[in-house]
């Protein structure tokens, strides 16, 4: 089982004879051990079996396999949320007086992290532009600088990430890359092909695909040597907080998810529930075709709203002569997603006249489900940004984000067109 399309429908889980030919649901907190000595050796070694659902599920252990046969990772852990995944995913690599670089252009909610809170932690975190220079960029790191942070399609900001220029500087100072898949998924961009070695998502979006579980993941890629390099040191140091394991030793070529889940999962417990997990999985069994067909329809969307008089600028990465287009056409196939974004004539008056008149779209604060919605990013996800953290973000006051569902094409155009003539 090669292909993604085979891997998103029957991936994972594998009945045996009399087995339930679908995915079961496994709602137990807990598992049973015959002897002392069984339960002893789970707690030596995790990866052998489930001890307790905060740890590891196993429903939410086929979601997790099914992820990375997709990326083509060695080992996920599914979180609660896709802002969940982030967090645990930058514990597992900085601390205290570490920092790391993103680049700006990132979700409202991730900048919010990244700007206020991980700071109180102790941890910086250090801004430079989707298109900086490589001088620039080298500038910021330090002896104590753990990775670089990316989105592969920028929410809103529609920037598609330059994994040449990111992924030598961290090649050269032998640097994670840690890359926010979200929005292309693994059925349009597999991420560590390009360089990165630790995937996160909001699996909320298109994987669960209908708006019915808040969910995450982290994905080692397994392919980042941590052994006795020195910016890494706590993974190849025994951990005190658990029996003086060592994470290379112990997780081999999976050390990244082995530490993520047992020093962070465990002890902050951001598990998903194996209900989400459950529904993510059924969600993910026609991933490749939603994907298709959320592509396709904004594709067509975009080519519609660029004609219009009402219509100041479009963003979508398909679009010939887009600023994303070479990066695009570069690490994207099979579609560019279901994310698009224009600015509205008029502005935030303009917004809120075209959100009353649509019928299909909804405005919803949600993107990639199977039902088109869309936001004026300025008066609602991103009201907390000054207008200076808008623009640092990408966002300017007009720009309206659509999320384009898997509804016929013909009916979306009417709706957001006619809606336009009408206002
Ligand atoms: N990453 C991206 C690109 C997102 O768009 C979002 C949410 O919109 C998140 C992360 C956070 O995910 P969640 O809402 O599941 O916590």
């Amino acid at each position: 089982m090669t292909k993604k399309d085979t891997i998103c429908v029957q991936g994972s889980y594998q009945p045996n004879s009399g087995d339930p030919r679908v995915l079961p649901l496994v709602q137990s907190t807990t598992y049973y051990y015959e002897t002392p000595e069984e339960m002893a050796h789970l707690f030596d070694h995790p990866k052998d079996g489930h001890i307790y659902s905060r740890i590891s599920n196993p429903t939410v252990a086929e979601m997790e396999s099914k992820i990375t046969l997709l990326e083509g990772g060695v080992a996920a852990m599914a979180c609660a949320s896709g802002m969940s995944a982030i967090t645990l995913a930058v514990l597992t690599l900085a601390t205290k007086g570490d920092n790391f670089i993103t680049t700006s252009q990132i979700y409202g909610g991730t900048y919010n992290l990244f700007k206020v809170t991980l700071p109180k932690m102790g941890i910086e975190v250090r801004f430079v532009d989707s298109d900086a220079s490589e001088e620039e960029i080298e500038a910021q790191i330090d002896d104590r600088t753990k990775f670089i942070f990316g989105e592969i399609i920028a929410n809103p900001a529609m920037t598609v990430f330059n994994f040449e220029k990111f992924s030598k500087i961290c090649q050269k100072y032998q640097m994670v890359l840690m890359i926010d898949n979200t929005l292309a998924t693994p059925i349009l961009c597999r991420p560590f092909e390009y360089g990165a070695n630790v995937i996160v998502h909001s699996t909320t979006k298109y994987m669960d695909g209908h708006a019915g579980s808040v969910g995450g993941v982290v994905v080692d890629g397994g392919n980042f040597d941590y052994d006795q390099n020195k910016r890494y040191a706590d993974f190849y140091t025994p951990d005190d907080s658990y029996h003086g394991l060592t994470y290379v030793d112990e997780g081999g070529s999976a050390a990244f998810a082995l530490k993520a889940r047992m020093q962070f999962m465990r002890d902050i417990g951001a598990n998903i529930s194996p209900f989400n997990a459950y529904l993510t999985n059924l969600g993910m069994e026609t991933l490749h075709l939603r994907m298709q067909r959320h592509s396709e329809n904004a594709q067509g969307l975009a080519e519609a709203l660029q004609k219009h008089p009402m219509v100041d600028w479009v963003s979508y990465p398909g679009l010939p002569g887009n600023a994303n287009e070479a990066n695009a056409k570069r690490y994207l196939s099979g579609g560019y997603s279901g994310m698009l974004t224009f600015g509205i004539k008029g502005g935030r008056e303009k917004a809120a006249a075209l959100i009353k008149e649509l019928k299909i779209f909804k405005q919803v604060t949600h993107i990639a489900d199977v039902r088109s919605c869309l936001l004026h990013p300025a008066t609602t996800t991103h009201r907390q940004l000054s207008n200076e953290d808008l623009e640092a973000c990408g966002i300017p006051e007009n720009l309206i984000r659509l999320s384009v569902g898997i509804e016929a094409l013909e009916d979306l155009t009417e709706d957001l067109i006619g809606a336009l003539d009408k206002i």
